[in-house]
């Protein structure tokens, strides 16, 4: 395959955008440099890159994309709102009726407010419990990513029950003191801090199921034992569900779970591929949000239409009897091919999988914490994504990201992503 138009992209994009990419996760620094392929066309479980390569997509954008590239269903709504007027800066009837969509898929939510990103609907969340509950620490657990707003971009102490490090430059120390790191699924730890900080502590801030050191379920009880403590303490439990709702059925992770949270944190999918986010929970919680309440916060591209019904048209997609079980088989099926070629060929990988997302970890060994995904090996890894890309698949470029399967994808899809992780394996 010839990338030399992507090449010549990027030592451009060099010169003009910092680092040349929009977002970190997107240079291949991670997978032993070089540059990032620049895509110009997305059709159904397609990429198309500016060298006119094709390639089976599994980054999905990073979780968006589940209905695969150009949907025609969310193209005509996007279509739509680009002949009425893209912004107005006043209500419509188009908010409404997908906040309603949402809050039926997702009974927890009594109210909603939408915003542009998940960044922003984790950071609000967490000042309206901090506004509800009078407190300002809160408590997340170790390698779960929640956006870039400053209380998240905080590492762990030494300790479960040591206070936060900044995790970037600029970051406040004053802030980071405000924020709790513990190891997911280690319920001692938790304990361990709730002790010592529970009375402090104004939310407990988790992913329902992990997506970001790679897909980690919660082992059986945790999180009920996490919402069960945060409560005795007086603390609100939030949900970031921006890559878990609508992933692994119609509704949130907390429905599949059966464990509810005080607040949710949304954006990712229910965008259908445009800018988005939402927050909602209880009404009493919510009710603390401006102009009800004291908690500021505002957008001037919130609640666009173009999002709207962008994001109505992908949920009623999803609606569609069989999607999720369609997603589950072809995982399975992907899971098993992989497995198959490990086994073949003596990879040492474990595969996390759950319907239609999966992680290969490049160890032998189960990974349920940060701790285990970082020690996975990402020289075996960085081989591996480049193999793949060179096969024409696309897969994020890190060790910790997930492979989205969407509704485009197809068997013959993914019979042909087997073949690739076989000779990438063989080779
Ligand atoms: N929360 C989670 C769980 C995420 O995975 C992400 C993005 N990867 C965010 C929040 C931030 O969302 P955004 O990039 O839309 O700001």
């Amino acid at each position: 395959m010839n990338f030399s138009k992507s090449e010549d992209l990027h030592n451009e994009a060099l010169e003009h955008i910092v680092g040349g990419v929009n977002s970190p996760s997107r240079s291949y620094k991670a997978v032993g440099g070089g540059s990032p392929i620049a895509m110009e066309k997305g059709e159904g479980a397609y990429l198309y890159d500016v060298d006119g390569n094709r390639y089976i997509d599994y980054l999905a954008a990073y979780g968006p994309i589940i209905t695969g590239h150009a949907h025609p269903h969310i193209t005509e709504a996007i279509k739509v709102a680009a002949e009425t007027g893209v912004l107005y800066g006043t209500p419509t009837a188009h908010e409404v009726k997908f906040a309603k969509m949402i809050k039926e898929a997702m009974p927890s939510l009594d109210k909603v407010r939408f915003v542009n990103s998940g960044t922003e609907a984790v950071m609000t969340t967490i000042r309206v419990a901090r506004a509800f509950t009078g407190r300002d620490k809160i408590l997340k657990f170790a390698g779960c990513y929640h956006g870039h707003s400053d209380l998240v971009l905080v590492a762990a102490g030494s300790g479960p029950s040591q206070l936060g490090m900044p995790d970037s430059a600029g970051v406040p120390k004053s802030i980071a003191k405000e924020v709790i790191t513990v190891p997911f699924n280690d319920i001692d730890a938790y304990r361990e801090a709730m002790d010592k900080w529970g009375n402090e502590i104004a939310a407990v801030l988790a992913e329902p199921i992990v997506g970001n050191f790679g897909i980690v379920e919660p082992m059986p009880g945790f999180l009920e034992e996490v919402k069960k403590i945060a409560h005795a303490s007086g603390a609100l439990l939030i949900f970031d569900e921006v890559i878990t709702a609508f992933r692994f059925m119609y509704g949130g992770a907390q429905n599949m779970l059966g464990v509810i949270p005080d607040l949710t944190a949304l954006g990712k999918i229910i965008g259908g591929g445009l800018p988005i986010g939402a927050y909602g929970g209880r009404k009493d919680i919510m009710e603390k949000v401006a102009p009800l309440g004291p908690a500021y916060q505002a957008g001037t591209m919130a609640g666009n239409p173009a999002s709207m019904l962008a994001g109505i048209a992908c949920l009623e997609v999803l609606q569609q009897p069989g999607v999720y079980d369609q997603l589950d088989h072809l995982g399975a099926m992907l899971e098993k091919g992989i497995l198959e070629a490990a086994e073949k060929y003596n990879a040492p990988i474990t595969v996390n999988r759950l319907k239609g997302a999966l992680t290969i970890y490049f160890t032998r060994e189960k990974v349920v914490n940060y701790d285990q995904a970082e020690a996975t090996d990402g020289e075996l890894f960085a081989t591996f994504f480049k193999r793949m890309l060179h096969q024409g698949i696309n897969l994020a470029p890190s060790k910790y990201e997930a492979w989205f399967i969407t509704t485009a994808h197809t068997e013959e899809d993914i019979k042909e992503t087997i073949t690739a992780v076989e000779n990438a394996f063989k080779s």
